[in-house]
């Protein structure tokens, strides 16, 4: 019934809208359609916050800072009021308040046999119910397929992870990552066809569930080889960031898979020189690809391992992630300008599925940005009256960052210095004690910014299924 109404709101939402920006040009039909959604995983308001002072200072900016137009998201999901990647995303694919877990599916889909609470997931396989656990619903894909849009997915994720998932795929639970790698492949057994000819462009990590099981390091447990079901299918397949240089911008279907599982966090990929492209390299390439198609396209782009380090409480590594993010949009809007100058037929959105539990620990003095000498926010807490350490009731120095939960809470621990802190794999003391790397979300809303056509309605305090039919109305899609 909730669901109904919210249904209906939609819809006279998007009629309210239509007349507005169908009406007066009969040609406006014929305008290209340009869509990027940019999605931060993870990245609450501390975050952002915190990667500003990482990378600028107190007084920087990053590009998310300057978008035109800003709102603020409730995150929760149909169930739960801490959400997890996949019903947070879908809200914003679908328009459509799920479970928790379910990738989008209706509201009465659940990842869980409700007897007996058992998963419906063993390993990266399924068994989701055919009947009597909900139904598939459309996403801005399927729906810019239908509208003959190019279409695209850039993460640093496994392609197959719940956020890009939720973009293409239907299942009861995000886990099932091998059938979520079957729905992406055109001609294939359970492949997706809502998306037609297939999305144009796919770039990411998660090789491993494209591989048979015969092959050193799959995921799969059949022996189907959806590399070459996809070059069948009539994609380029690249695995490396020097082979995705050379892909020419005519090339209509597009696979890059850089690695087995997720991509390296960047501040890895900094310091190893691995061949694999930056987010703000795949987006480039992405975006070269699907402009060759005049009635435009829906890209959707994810910075999808700040969530990662945050759950493994390594302030570091996600705030380096979110300035490649951040990166990615810059690239993003300049490239755009120069095809679109004035961004007159683009949108951009930026936004995040959900917060952690991050903090902004005490009265630090201004730091700065960090620098190989200064570890800036990363460092310790130090008072802004005479900049000496600040002490917690024990005495003991601790770091600007921490967090609400997570595993690193030591009941003694030697004192403290700022090179320990600011070292790449350091893991900020928490609240709460957890299990390794089991740092939670938090349920804080988001922050939404856009620039491009139709930006100024994204204003307010927005409900994240509102999202898409913001997107629908500006576009009629
Ligand atoms: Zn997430």
């Amino acid at each position: 019934m909730k669901q109904q109404l919210f249904l209906g709101l939609i819809a006279i939402a998007v009629a309210a809208i239509l007349p507005a920006c169908g009406g007066s040009s009969g040609g406006s039909s014929s305008s290209p359609k340009n869509v990027i959604f940019f999605l931060g995983d993870g990245m609450g308001m501390t975050t952002m916050t915190a990667a500003r002072i990482y990378k600028a200072g107190e007084d920087g900016s990053l590009t998310m800072d300057n978008l035109p137009e800003t709102a603020f998201v409730k995150t929760y999901s149909n169930d739960a009021q801490v959400t997890d990647s996949a019903p947070s995303m879908a809200a914003y694919m679908t328009g459509i308040k799920m479970n928790n877990e379910v990738v989008s599916m209706t509201p009465d889909t659940s990842a869980y046999d409700k007897t007996t609470l058992a998963s419906y997931v063993s390993g990266a396989d399924t068994t989701c119910p055919t009947t009597g656990n909900g139904k598939s619903v459309p996403t801005l894909i399927e729906l810019a397929k239908k509208s003959n849009l190019a279409t695209g997915i850039v993460t640093t994720t496994r392609v197959t992870h719940a956020t890009p998932a939720v973009t293409y795929a239907h299942i009861c639970h995000r886990d099932g990552e091998n059938t979520i790698a079957a729905q992406l492949v055109p001609n294939g057994n359970g492949y997706n066809s809502a998306l037609g000819d297939g999305i144009d462009v796919v770039l990411g990590g998660g090789l491993a569930y494209f591989q048979p099981k015969t092959t050193t390091g799959s995921k799969r447990t059949d022996t189907r080889d959806l590399v070459a079901e996809l070059q069948t299918a009539g994609y380029s397949v690249v695995s490396k960031n020097s082979e995705l240089i050379k892909v020419a911008s005519t090339q209509k279907k597009l696979v890059g898979l850089f690695t087995s599982s997720h991509m390296s966090y960047d501040l890895d990929r900094l310091a190893t020189s691995a061949d694999e492209p930056s987010l703000a390299a795949m987006t480039s390439k992405a975006i070269d690809v699907l402009s060759a198609n005049k009635n435009g396209m829906f890209l959707m782009v994810e910075g999808g391992r700040i969530d990662h380090a945050l759950h493994e409480t390594t302030a570091k590594k996600a705030l380096q992630d979110t300035v490649a993010f951040d990166d990615a949009i810059q690239v993003a809007i300049d490239k755009m300008q120069a095809i679109d100058p004035g961004l007159k037929n683009t949108l951009i959105v930026v936004t995040a599925d959900h917060d952690h539990t991050l903090v902004l620990n005490g009265y630090a003095a201004l730091t700065g940005k960090t620098t190989p000498t200064n570890p800036g926010i990363l460092g310790l807490l130090r008072s802004y009256i005479d900049n000496a350490l600040t002490l917690d009731v024990s005495g003991n120095a601790f770091t600007i960052l921490g967090f609400g939960n997570g595993e690193s809470r030591l009941a003694t621990r030697t004192a403290l210095t700022d090179a320990t802190v600011a070292a790449d794999t350091y893991h900020q003391e928490a609240a709460i004690p957890t299990a390794l790397g089991s740092e939670t979300h938090g349920g804080g809303d988001v922050f939404l910014g856009a620039i491009g056509k139709g930006a100024e309605k994204f204003t307010g305090v927005l409900l994240n299924t509102e999202i898409f039919g913001l997107i629908m109305g500006i576009f009629n899609l």
